[in-house]
């Protein structure tokens, strides 16, 4: 094979992405305008192969929560790629990245979990997490034990498996998902469906789902149950306070295992370690992805629960692994990511000054014509933009204002999100009061433009 030539202009890597790549993308969209093409990042902004530079008010995909540009990760991996660029963690080898890792997430996860399995991304760590529920009920000779339940719009991933916990339907239409043993209940969004119940009793109805899906299959056959504290690609859908301890009695009782997928809520960006710390959960499994390496590198972790451990251990041969299973490079990176965040305070940051900064600069937002409500835990966040405020009518179709308004967002200098007509927030943990003034002034300028262009100014 012949050397590439070396490329330099937005047309011809706009013309590779459109011929080759891309997921997760409206083809069609691609076709008509092209890929924007991110060149470089520093801080908290991106630069496009045009210069522009943006605001990245969604931390890359939910994940770059040290903000871009840190040379001592940079310096960790090269370090680490000349001592020992890869070995695997088969038949009884380790190396020291992978150990020491472990180590730290076990000291800073709840004290149930003393076991780390790891992969790639978040897909495939809930994918493992499938393989260790079915395992575990086998070896506890209650082989019935094999549908896990999942929410509508709950988002786990894009392999078969993850994609079936998911609820969202328009990824099962793809590919006749869920597959069978996978089934969905309804989400605690209470602006959305809530109607004029209070959040707390709208908490309580929708865990009630959960008691009666049991029910209706028979708690003979439930194997575990699947959320992420706070929906992240759903919508930033934040629970009221009533779900999660009532979903936690509702397992217990059933003895149903309780996997809490933190792989946007964790590392900090509700302003907590990890979201489960927050709501009381007392899980079996935690999904770890994203912010373990702040997106530097592909990195997963499973955080497995004595219960479970505890019977896996006794198996003897586990047989599930990925070459790239704690991989020393990946490993070394989310080290040095967690001593950033260590001794920059980064959550205690979250908790205490971005984040209530965060929901005031926010709440200013309530007086505008589009928008219904706004929400945030942390630096996670969203604001829901409805044709009727006071019956929060949706507009129809969904999903063009939202889209309308990240486009207007983009033109603006500004990343970021749209779920149906929800904008999201997830920006590195890195932001300073500052920063979140330049997102609100920018905001607001993105929703006075989409006021406009669809008659609600
Ligand atoms: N779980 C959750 C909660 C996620 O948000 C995501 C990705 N956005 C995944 C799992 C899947 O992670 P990955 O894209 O790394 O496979």
């Amino acid at each position: 094979m012949s050397a590439q030539p070396a490329r330099n202009s937005t047309r011809e890597w706009q013309a590779l992405d459109r011929a080759h790549v891309h997921p997760f993308t409206d083809h069609a969209q691609l076709h008509k305008v092209g890929p924007r093409v991110i060149t470089k990042a520093e801080g908290t902004h991106l630069i496009d192969s045009e210069g522009v530079k943006l605001l990245d008010a969604f931390a890359g995909l939910w994940c770059v929560n040290v903000g871009y540009g840190r040379k001592s990760i940079a310096e960790v991996a090269y370090k680490q790629l000349l001592e020992l660029p890869y070995y695997n963690t088969f038949f009884k080898t380790t190396h020291p990245p992978v150990a020491e890792l472990s180590r730290i997430l076990i000291d800073m996860t709840p004290k149930q979990f003393n076991h780390v399995f790891y992969g790639q991304s978040g897909s495939d760590a809930n994918d493992t997490i499938v393989r260790m529920v079915r395992s575990y009920w086998n070896l506890k000779k209650q082989p019935k034990k094999k549908t896990i339940i999942a929410r509508t719009n709950g988002y786990h991933g894009s392999t078969m498996v993850a994609a079936s916990l998911g609820g969202m339907s328009y990824m099962h239409e793809l590919a006749d998902l869920p597959l069978p043993g996978f089934v969905h209940i309804r989400q605690p969004y209470w602006y959305g469906e809530g109607g004029d119940m209070t959040p707390d009793a709208f908490g309580k109805l929708c865990a009630q789902a959960l008691e009666d899906k049991i029910q209706e299959l028979g708690p003979e056959n439930i194997a575990a149950f699947i959320g992420e504290p706070i929906q992240g690609a759903g919508g930033v859908i934040i629970p009221p306070q009533t779900y999660w301890p009532e979903i936690q009695k509702i397992c217990k009782k059933h003895d149903i295992l309780l996997i809490a997928d933190e792989v946007i809520c964790g590392f900090g960006r509700t302003g907590h370690w990890f979201a489960s710390e927050y709501y009381g959960i007392e899980a079996d499994f935690m999904t770890l992805a994203k912010g373990i390496t702040s997106g530097y590198i592909p990195l997963s972790a499973i955080m497995v629960g004595d219960r479970v451990a505890d019977v896996l251990g006794a198996m003897g041969d586990f047989a599930h692994g990925f070459t790239y299973s704690g991989h020393p490079v990946a490993c070394a990176v989310a080290i040095e990511n967690i001593r950033i965040m260590n001794d920059e305070k980064l959550v205690d940051r979250v908790k205490n000054e971005t984040g209530p900064y965060l929901a005031k600069r926010m709440q200013e937002f309530l007086d505008h014509p589009l928008v219904g409500e706004v929400r945030n835990l942390g630096l996670m966040g969203a604001i829901e933009l409805v044709k009727d405020k006071k019956t929060r009518k949706t507009f129809d179709p969904v999903g063009d204002t939202g889209t309308i308004c990240r486009d207007h967002c983009f033109k603006l200098g500004l990343v970021m999100r749209a779920t149906r007509d929800t904008m999201l927030i997830s920006p590195p943990l890195t932001w300073t009061k500052a920063d979140i003034d330049e997102w609100a002034g920018l905001t607001k300028q993105a929703l006075d433009l989409t006021a406009k262009e669809v008659g609600k100014a």
